[in-house]
């Protein structure tokens, strides 16, 4: 067991406390620096039931649902991934369970239930309620200087999450953009609609549009956002509105004297359909030529919607970071900063809506935990 190693941690968010909690285990002393509330950012997680993590037990297709940090997972969840998570929950007194769609919970259904269960497993640690504005690499250490002092450490773990970067570390950032977020269309008349089974031609996945005051959201929406974070806006989305059969020309034919928006509302909810049928909202079957009809039904395969932007503030993750290239995915340590470690949403990786995010926490909170031990 390795003694008397002094720990320090900026972040007392999922990664920053599980690493705490691993490091605590194995001897070290740890000090945490939080300047919100310890482990505050796990209480909306999952809607408050906390999904903390992804029912893919091999490590190489769970890597696949980070567009950003694929390659970089494969020597992370190698040596922690999701049954170690499910092993770490249990023994800090969190029982899971997995829902249908894969996601994993606890069966408290109660994220707070989590924090207070995480919390209480690393009560032996100091936590520093101070901001950490800087850190600086002198003698064979760390000085970090918060908005009330300075302190040293020999190892130093960054676990800030997204958007912060700390002032002093030589490390290359990628700019942050937002991502599992909803996408600002010029759309604003169908506020409320909700379009099933859409196929996203852009990012080949099916799933539910929601429209909203601003545009669009939902988990189909999240996800081309999540894929295209890194894309400049403004850009156009392409989608097929409707998958299944639909014989147009019978449902013409046989409803002669029914208006358009009544006739597609069989298939779209009643303001889609009226949307959608623009001019000819009111027009009666019979009267649609056949034009008109395969300009419709192009409509409907081929629904563009041009997307400026996101809306600011509902983001669930950010992209960007702690350049990969410069850490060692082995360890976690930067190249650039011996006995530097950097972990979580800090590092250039996010993942998927499902308990991507938070399994990477996890697994580079052991990883870091376990070179410390090491080195
Ligand atoms: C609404 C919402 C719901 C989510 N739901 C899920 C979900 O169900 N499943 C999932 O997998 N992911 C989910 N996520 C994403 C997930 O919460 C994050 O990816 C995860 O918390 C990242 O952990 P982290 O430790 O890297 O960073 P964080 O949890 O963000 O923790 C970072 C901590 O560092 C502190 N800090 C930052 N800078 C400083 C500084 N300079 N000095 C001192 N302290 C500092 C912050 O205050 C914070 O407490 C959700 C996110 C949001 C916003």
């Amino acid at each position: 067991m390795v003694k008397n190693k002094h720990v320090g941690i900026v972040g007392a968010g999922a990664s920053g406390c599980i690493c705490a909690y691993y490091l605590l285990q194995s001897g070290c002393e740890v000090t945490i620096f939080e300047k919100g509330m310890p482990l505050g950012t796990l209480i909306p997680t999952g809607g408050g039931r906390c999904n903390l993590a992804h029912a893919e037990y091999d490590f190489r297709e769970l890597a696949k649902n980070y567009p950003r940090g694929e390659k970089f997972l494969y020597s992370v969840f190698s040596k922690f991934s999701t049954e170690d998570t499910i092993t770490l929950f249990e023994n800090l007194g969190v029982k899971t369970y997995t829902q249908e769609d894969g996601r994993i919970f606890p069966t408290s259904n109660s994220s707070k239930d989590v924090r207070e269960k995480i919390l209480s497993s690393i009560a032996n640690a100091e936590i520093v309620r101070e901001k950490v504005i800087s850190a600086a690499h002198v003698n064979d250490g760390y000085k970090i200087k918060t908005n009330k002092a300075e302190y040293y450490f020999r190892y130093l773990v960054i676990a800030t999450g997204g958007g912060t970067v700390l002032e002093g570390i030589k490390h290359n950032i990628i700019p942050f953009k937002p991502s599992l977020t909803g996408l600002r269309t010029n759309i604003k008349t169908l506020s409320g609609v909700v379009l099933k089974n859409v196929y996203s031609k852009d990012i080949k996945a099916t799933g539910d549009i929601l429209f909203t005051h601003f545009g669009i959201s939902g988990p189909l929406v999240y996800k081309i956002s999540s894929v295209n974070a890194r894309k400049d806006f403004p850009y156009q989305l392409q989608f097929n509105l409707y998958d299944g059969e639909f014989d147009f020309q019978g449902k013409l034919n046989n409803n002669p004297h029914k208006m358009l928006k009544n006739i597609l509302s069989e298939i779209f909810p009643q303001r889609f359909a009226e949307y959608t049928s623009g001019d000819l909202s009111e027009t009666e079957g019979c009267r649609i030529t056949g034009r008109q009809r395969d300009n419709i039904s192009d409509k409907i395969h081929n629904f563009y919607l041009d997307i400026s932007g996101t809306n600011k503030g509902e983001e669930t993750v950010t992209s960007g970071g702690y350049d990969l290239k410069e850490i060692n995915p082995k360890t976690l340590e930067s190249k650039n900063n011996p006995k530097l470690y950097i972990i979580g949403e800090a590092l250039d990786i996010d993942g998927f809506c499902g308990g991507f995010n938070l399994q990477n926490a996890w697994s580079t909170a052991y990883q870091a935990s376990e070179a410390i031990n090491n080195a």
